[in-house]
């Protein structure tokens, strides 16, 4: 079932909705609760999650007659609905992050009005997934981002299997954030957060999509799921494994290579050319051999503007 998660009148356009799918058994609060789109330009999440309830109501309707979906799902593929139509990262009418909006309120600013909403359909769930990208001008590799973690949800994060577990503590300083919201409540929180933003990364969103229906499975969601019984290796990383490398001249920046392989330290992975003149003024090398976990795709740099960020193996 879709429904609207919150109406609301615009001034000067017609009204628009948030919409929400419930799929699955009636229940009190949903088992899992899955959201994207906070940030109106990081379309990734949102085709995923897009697909992904269509796949759920696909299998409600018994189009898959081996699956069985045994606990409620909750989906918000886009809360910011407008930025994503109108291509925007912010709320567009007031430029607010609704990122910075929570816990919300009943009776604040619409975005206030927007976060509350989608805190009161999402906390009460036992797994509580909000999927982001990198900006538009860098890759990430599709990673869960566990933010103060406790044991549990350090061991339910390898049961996405995704190839990089990135842990962080709980921002002191962003504490108006929905994860920060979720934290309160009882059950487990996860960031995914897949590639890059203001476009859909195919062969990310094909792999995050299987990586979620094998989540449902192995969580007792969705029965029948054939999960891999080789999974790639998941690896966990923590802070002090990043090595991050930084433009040392302005040029133009160019890369073929790929997020999520193993580099060895001193690796060539891209060059800065002269923009005008076409010549290469630097060669970007591996800091340390490790997973290439993030490379920038915009070519324009300046001058101290990140690059590449390879993980160290712990
Ligand atoms: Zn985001």
């Amino acid at each position: 079932m879709i429904r609207n998660l919150l109406c609301m009148t615009a001034p000067v356009r017609e009204g628009f909705d948030i919409p929400c799918h419930e799929i699955g058994p009636a229940s009190s609060h949903p088992a899992a609760a899955f959201v994207a789109g906070l940030h109106g330009d990081e379309i990734n999440g949102v085709f995923i999650l897009s697909r992904l309830a269509d796949f759920l109501n696909s299998v409600e309707a018994g189009k898959y007659p081996e699956l069985r979906l045994v606990k409620r799902v909750l989906i918000i593929p886009a809360v910011n609905v407008l930025g994503v139509n109108l291509r925007t990262r912010t709320w567009p009418f007031d430029k607010s992050d609704i990122n910075r909006m929570f816990p919300g309120s009943t009776n604040g600013e619409t975005t206030q009005r927007i976060a509350y909403a989608v805190l009161e359909a999402t906390k009460r769930a036992d797994y509580r997934i909000d999927i982001h990208t990198a900006s538009t001008d860098f890759e990430e590799i599709p990673q869960v981002r566990l933010h103060g973690p406790s044991e549990a949800e350090r061991e339910t994060a390898r049961m996405f299997g995704l190839p990089a577990i990135m842990e962080r503590s709980l921002s002191p300083v962003f504490t108006t954030t929905m994860m920060h919201s979720w934290k309160v409540w009882p059950g487990q929180s996860f960031v995914l957060r897949i590639g890059q933003g203001g476009t859909v990364q195919l062969n990310h969103c094909q792999r995050v999509f299987r990586a979620l229906v094998s989540f449902l499975g192995r969580i007792g969601i969705l029965e029948g799921v054939q999960i891999a019984i080789e999974d790639e290796e998941v690896c966990s990383f923590d802070k002090p494994s990043a090595f991050r490398v930084y433009a040392e001249k302005a040029g133009t920046f160019v890369s073929d290579r790929q997020v999520g392989r193993w580099v060895r330290a001193g690796e060539e992975l891209g060059y800065i050319y002269d923009s005008f003149g076409g010549s290469v003024i630097e060669k970007v090398v591996a800091p340390v051999a490790g997973l290439l976990t993030g490379i920038r795709r915009h070519p324009l740099l300046f001058e101290g503007d990140l690059i590449l960020r390879v993980n160290r193996k712990g």
